[in-house]
């Protein structure tokens, strides 16, 4: 049985005070054992704080983001002996926003995964195609580059720490979701190319989330298919309510 995932990225919103208002809301909010592990992940200033305050909860807390090196000059960066050494043990690698604003290649994205790895880490490995790869038809091949470039030099063994998220760039922040079908189609893709260059064993335990515009009103949809263990959430993770209704939808 593949793990159910609902994870909340934050991205750059809410400083400390308002971080642990969230935290304390969505505390109240679950107030039934969960059917999915639930993740949230606030920005670097407030791990901490979120790791302490939810240490009691099913809620685990994971980073947006860590430099590959083990440490060094390296100006603004976060490795992950230091997430670890605050109990934060996974890490969201190669999302659509670091890839855009901050140059992050699928290379770059290779190093960021065998670092993470090696440290013992978990990932949640982002990617998804731009509108124009699916406008062209080369969304199917534009992931499997992203996969393969970044991600399929990991050993077999490596596998059990890695959780994928398919977010199509077009429906991140957009309001406009992949119909469930869109979804279930890539989700299905992505299997086949991991048993291809793996093997079925792997292919059929590795949670694959989906992530852009999920919301309460269709959450429930997109769970539903067979290929979709769960959702990486931005905007509506933002708010307590929305959250625990999407983390219920399973
Ligand atoms: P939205 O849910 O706001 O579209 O963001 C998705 C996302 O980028 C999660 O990582």
């Amino acid at each position: 049985m593949r793990k159910k995932i609902v994870a909340g990225n934050w991205k750059m919103n809410n400083d400390l005070a308002e971080t642990q208002e969230l935290l304390s809301h969505l505390k109240m909010q679950l107030v039934k054992e969960p059917e999915a592990e639930v993740m949230v992940a606030p920005a670097f200033t407030n791990l901490y704080s979120a790791f302490q305050g939810l240490k009691d909860t099913p809620v685990q807390v994971v980073a947006q983001n860590m430099h590959q090196a083990e440490n060094g000059a390296y100006t603004g960066e976060v490795s992950a002996k230091m997430l670890k050494s605050i109990g934060v043990d996974t890490v969201i690698l190669g999302h659509s926003e670091r890839r855009a604003h901050f140059g992050e290649t699928n290379e770059i994205l290779a190093e960021k995964v065998n670092s993470a790895l090696k440290s013992e880490m978990k990932i949640i490995f982002c990617f998804g195609e731009e509108l124009a790869d699916r406008k062209s038809d080369k969304h199917f091949d534009l992931v499997a580059k992203q996969l393969e470039e970044s991600l399929y030099q990991i050993s077999e063994a490596d596998w059990k720490n890695v959780i994928l998220a398919y977010e199509p760039v077009w429906a991140i922040g957009t309001g406009e979701t992949a119909s469930p079908e869109q979804a279930q189609e890539m989700h299905a893709f992505i299997r086949r190319n991991i048993s291809e260059k793996f093997n079925d064993e792997i292919a059929q335990n590795v949670s694959i989330l989906y992530g852009g515009s999920v919301k309460p009103a269709n959450a429930k949809e997109i769970f539903a298919k067979e290929d979709v263990d769960g959702g990486l959430i931005g905007g509506a993770s933002l708010k307590a309510v929305d959250f625990v209704e999407i983390i219920n939808a399973f």
